[in-house]
This record gives C-alpha cells, structure tokens and sequence, in this order.
C-alpha cells in the first residue's frame, strides 16, 4: 500500500470547504458529473483524432448508483472516460495544479452562498466530495493501460494508491457517505440535483435505482433494478432558437459555468455560408473574480462539430472580453487543431472576428433599447470594455458607445452620446479629468473655471483611463481634452490681462526661485476662479500619473 500525504494547501482547502459549504453539499455532485464530463471529452477526442485510440469501443456515459445496506451508505459516479494512471492520481487528486486556486483561497468570504460559486471557478471541485463522505473511493484505469488503480483517502491528510481491478477504462468515484451526506443515498435527491445542475451536459447520465412492483391490491410483488436516463444530453446550442426556452437557456449556463444565478444576457447565433458554425454567449451577472488575474481561466469553450476541443484557449476570444462565457461549434475546423494551428488559423480568427462583432452589436442594442438594464453590465463589465478601446482599435466606435463614465453635471454615468448632446454651442472640446479618486477629483480646482462658464468635464478615477482616454483623441470630431495639462485653459477663453501680468512678474520670479526644480515653471492662469493656485502638467510632459508610473518603472 503506498500511502502519500495531500499537498498541504490541499489541506487547507479541505479545511474551508467543508466549513464553508456546509449549507451547500449537494454541488459535489455536480462537480463529480463535471469531472466525468471532461474525462469523456477527452477521450472522444482521442478517439477521433488518434489511430491508436480508433479501435477503442467507446460508449460515452454516466451512471450513478447509491445502496444503503444497515448503517453504510454509498453513491457512485462512474463513467466510460479517459481513465487515470498512478501518477494522474497524485497529480490530480493530491494537489492543487491551478495557481488560480490561491487566489480561491484568498477570495474566500465566509458568506457560504458566495464561495460556493467559486468553487467551481478554480478547479477545487472533486475535494467537495468530502462534505458528504467519511470515505471516498476512485477505482479507475486510463485508456490504453493495462492497469486498474484504487485511490482511497477520508479527507484527512493522507490517501493511499494500490492496484485493482476494472474491466474497461473509465473512472468510477465510490462515496461512503457520513451522516452529513446519507440523504443523498435517494432516488429523488439525486435526480433533483442532476437536473438542477447537468441536465445539459452533453452525454446521457442513467441513474440506477431498484423498481418495486405491486399487485391490484397494492401488495408487493417483487422488485427490478432499474437504469434511467435523467438528463436531456443534447448540445443545447443546435438545437433551433425558437424551440429553446429562456429556462433552458438558464439551466445550460449554470452547467458550463458552474454560476449558480442566471446570467444578464445570452447571444445565440448560427453562420451558414462559405463558414459555418454556432455560437452561443453568455455575460455573468457578476464579474468572474479572477476577471483581473493574469492567468484567468477562458469561459468559452471550443467545439468542433460538437465535439470539445479545449476550454483553455484565452485567444478565442479578445483578452477584454474575457467574462464571457459560451461556447463556440465550428463545422469546418479540422477535429486535431493543436495551440498553435489555432493561433494562426484564419478561419478561427475569422469566427472570433464576427463574434465580437455580434457580441458588441448587442450590448449596443441593449444600451439603446434599455440604457436602465444597460447600467447592470456597465456596474462590471466597464473598465474592460475600456480596455478595449485601447487594444480593439477595428471596435473603437462601437466601444465610444457603450463606456460610461461619470461627471460634474449628471448623476450616475453618462454616455459620451449624451455629453455631446448637452455641450454648450461654441464648446470646442470633451473636457475630461484624470487622477485616483473621483471625490478628489471633484473637488480639484482645475474645475473651478469650468464650471464657472457651465463646462461639462468627465471625471476619469479608472487606473486605465490616463492610459485609454488620451488615445481615443475624439469622438464623432469633438476633441476630447484634458483639463489636467496646461494648453486645456486656452479653451476658456478668457483674456490674460496684461498689466496684471506685469505687476505679477516679481512674484512669480520669487515663486520660482523657492520652488527650485520641483517645478517647471510658474505662471498666471485664467482656469481658477477661487482657489490661488493649481498644479498643472506640461503640455508636452506626460500626464501626471503616467510621469508616476514612468518613474517607478525606473525611468
Ligand atoms: P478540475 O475539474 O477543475 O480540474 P477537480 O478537482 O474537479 O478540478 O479535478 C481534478 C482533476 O482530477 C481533473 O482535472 C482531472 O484531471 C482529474 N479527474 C477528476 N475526476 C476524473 C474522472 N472522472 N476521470 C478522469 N480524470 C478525473
Ligand atoms: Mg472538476
């Protein structure tokens, strides 16, 4: 018997499962369908792409079978997929791969409804068994190897791997479940679950249960087992729009992405034509919380004519659209695209082309149609549409729409549409200010002068906004113009007075010499009305913040 010790942050995470989804057991059965899922696509894969795989006998399923003999009481989840060999079982099931994980671990809120939506999101799914089991048992064996391995371990530091038996490949995960987990033995609990949470995974799930039979006089008769299929396992995405419920729809975002609250839209779209192919976008109704993490995991799945090619493919899709979910079903990719055809291939550069295209033209609809319901994608999902303007340069009009940001003269968000809508008659510019905080910002003195003469001017407190804003340059021909750098006053248009000028020279003079090189220079200004004096950028420095940043890089 060797016995092997869990990683400790494995440990750890034990730890926080199980006394923070105390309330919410029942997903280890959606995690465990999940799992065998993905064990079956990889396998059709192989078998479709892979000569030494082709002569497999495959059969994709699922079955699940609980018994209850005295006080022990088990479920089972077995399924037809690839399997796992000895060190796939330390591997997978002893440590946690994902560095996304950590920040799991770090996002923790203790609000037990919250965590568990995140416990799908980074991949910690298989330890929830051990919220409902004393013991979990893994017998499995990988496709193309000879040998059957027994994984066993009660969550409690340790698990042991020894050789066992089992006819084909596959895995199949034995709960011996506690006294926390014993209603889950029930033909009624588990069906529930597997609709609430796989009805649309794509391969038939059967439930096992034993059917007693009466006579006309309600008497036992005898019993049959019995298998059910108790999921609807079709590719929801091919079936027709019109014969798909806004519940299936739902349902089918739940399973792929492990959220447990409906999401704010969906986008379902079929190409015909020289390309074909289907797709199928959804946008949380919360920002994914790895949305800021460099290595965030993808939301949209590849497919090609139905079958899984990779949901870890960040180019799929533009980095700033990456809260996405859905899926993408080509009919014309060749089935063994590898990374590296995928990058370069035209035909995928062109779904994903088209697909921002819809994506964005519905999130226009949306802000035209409902600018109410609108504001709900905005409240999330604004700072990376604004990275897009800097990174979408084909997109930039469409995303001049759909940004929001706030200002001295609305309340709430205002689109730049609406700013140039209220601009005076002889505004010449989009006035804007940039810096940290919007309070600050607010009460800055640069603006006193503006809104003595009823300006407009934008407040940008985005990190990304010093970045993205001055590269848009204008909008529908109006300039878009900083008040934070030094040419922005000439717009004001007011007269410097000479003679006041004159008579000020000795001071500013004095000014200069106390402030040394701290300063560039000092000079009268037409922009304040109450305050004395300001700070202000060069024209031709960079703009405060980045001259900041700049200096941190070392420059
Ligand atoms: P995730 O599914 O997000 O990777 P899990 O904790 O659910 O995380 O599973 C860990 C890993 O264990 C999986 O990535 C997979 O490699 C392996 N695994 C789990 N269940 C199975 C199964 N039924 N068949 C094959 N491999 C499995
Ligand atoms: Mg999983």
């Amino acid at each position: 018997m060797a016995k092997h010790q869990f990683q400790t942050e494995v440990n750890q995470l034990l730890h926080l499962i199980i006394h923070s989804l105390y309330s919410h057991k029942e997903i280890f059965l959606r995690e465990l369908i999940s799992n065998s899922s993905d064990a079956l696509d990889k396998l059709k894969y192989l078998t479709l792409t892979d000569d030494s795989f082709k002569d497999l006998s495959f059969d994709p399923r699922i079955d699940i079978t609980f018994s209850e003999e005295g006080d022990e009481k088990t479920l089972s989840v077995s399924d037809t997929g690839i399997g796992m060999n000895q060190e796939d079982l330390v591997e997978n099931l002893g440590t946690i791969a994902r560095s996304g994980t950590k920040a799991f671990l770090g996002n923790l809120t203790g609000d037990s409804k919250k965590d568990s939506n995140l416990i799908g999101q980074f991949g910690v799914g298989f330890y929830s068994v051990f919220m409902v089991a004393d013991r979990a048992e893994v017998i499995t064996r990988k496709a193309g190897e000879e040998t059957a391995w027994k994984w066993v371990s009660d969550g409690q530091g340790e698990f042991d791997i020894t050789p066992a038996e089992r006819e084909s490949c596959g895995t199949t995960v034995t709960l011996h479940l506690g006294e926390e987990g014993s209603e889950f033995a029930s033909r009624w609990q588990i069906e529930q679950i597997v609709k609430k949470y796989s009805n649309h995974i794509a391969f038939p799930i059967f439930l096992h249960y034993v059917k007693t039979e009466y006579d006309d006089k309600g008497k036992e008769k005898g019993s049959t087992p019995t298998e059910e299929q108790i999921n609807s396992a079709a590719a929801l995405w091919k079936r027709s729009k019109n014969e798909i419920t806004a519940e299936e729809y739902n349902e089918f975002y739940k399973t792929i992405s492990h959220d447990t609250e409906d999401p704010l839209m969906h986008l379902h779209t079929r190409a015909e034509g020289t390309m074909e192919y289907t797709t199928l976008f959804f946008v949380p109704s919360k920002a994914p919380l790895d949305m800021y993490q460099a290595d965030y995991r993808p939301g949209v799945k590849l497919y090609v004519k139905r079958v899984f090619i990779t949901d870890d493919e960040k180019d799929l899709m533009p980095t700033y659209l990456r809260f996405l979910r859905g899926v993408i079903d080509s009919e014309d990719l060749p089935l063994n695209v590898s990374r590296e055809i995928l990058q370069q291939n035209r035909m995928m550069a062109k779904i994903r082309e088209s697909s921002v295209k819809k994506v964005l033209g519905e999130f226009v609809r949306i802000a035209q149609e409902d600018p109410q319901r609108w504001l709900s994608f905005v409240e999330h999902y604004n700072r990376p549409l604004k990275e897009g303007l800097y990174s979408d340069f084909a997109n930039r009009e469409t995303l001049l729409e759909l940004v929001r940001f706030r200002s001295t003269k609305v309340e709430g968000w205002t689109s730049l549409a609406e700013y140039k809508q209220r601009m005076l008659p002889d505004q010449k510019a989009i006035y804007y200010i940039t810096g940290d905080n919007e309070q600050t910002l607010r009460n800055s003195p640069l603006l006193e002068a503006y809104r003595k003469k009823d300006l407009e001017v934008l407040i940008m407190a985005d990190d990304v906004d010093e970045l993205v804003v001055p590269m848009i340059g204008t909008y529908k021909e109006v300039e878009l113009k900083s008040v934070n750098r030094s040419d922005a006053g000439k717009d004001l248009e007011a007269e410097k007075d000479q003679e006041k000028d004159e008579a000020l020279k000795p001071l500013l003079e004095r000014m200069k010499t106390v402030l040394g090189d701290r300063v560039k220079d000092v000079v009268t200004s037409v922009r304040l009305a109450d305050s004395p004096s300001c700070i202000v950028v060069d024209e031709s420095d960079p703009t405060m913040k980045m001259a900041q940043m700049m200096k941190a890089m070392g420059q």
